[in-house]
């Protein structure tokens, strides 16, 4: 399954998190995972005289590294083999 990426999650004032960001393949089992961390390190940038501009870049730029990190060490294969088990289960069915 291949899930487009976005080089950008932050365009103004305006900054994506969870899946709106970095929606992924299921089989990598981490996105509702990454979506509650988004939220820790957001929360922690955004301390009361922080620049808001400067806090959200900080945080799309911490995030998308970890995005990155966790996909590539991902099995490239993991969608396949679940489907594959998949087929042969509804094939031994029929
Ligand atoms: C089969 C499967 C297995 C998975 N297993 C794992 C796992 O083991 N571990 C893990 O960490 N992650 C897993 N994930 C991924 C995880 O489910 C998602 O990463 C997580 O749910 C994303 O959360 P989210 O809040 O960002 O987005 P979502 O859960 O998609 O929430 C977005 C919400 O916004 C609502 N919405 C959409 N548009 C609008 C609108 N216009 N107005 C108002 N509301 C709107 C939607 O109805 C939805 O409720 C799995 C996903 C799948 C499909």
């Amino acid at each position: 399954m291949v899930v487009p990426s976005l080089e950008r999650w932050v365009s103004s004032r305006v900054a994506l998190i969870g899946d709106s960001a970095h929606a992924m393949s299921p089989h990598i089992t981490a996105g509702a995972s990454l979506g509650v961390e988004d939220v820790g390190v957001l929360r922690g940038k955004l301390s009361p005289d922080a620049d808001l501009t400067t806090a959200l870049k900080e945080y799309e730029a911490d995030r998308l590294i970890t995005r990155w990190t966790i996909v590539k060490a991902a099995p490239s294969d993991g969608y396949q083999g679940v489907y594959q088990v998949a087929q042969a289960r509804a094939a031994q069915e029929q």
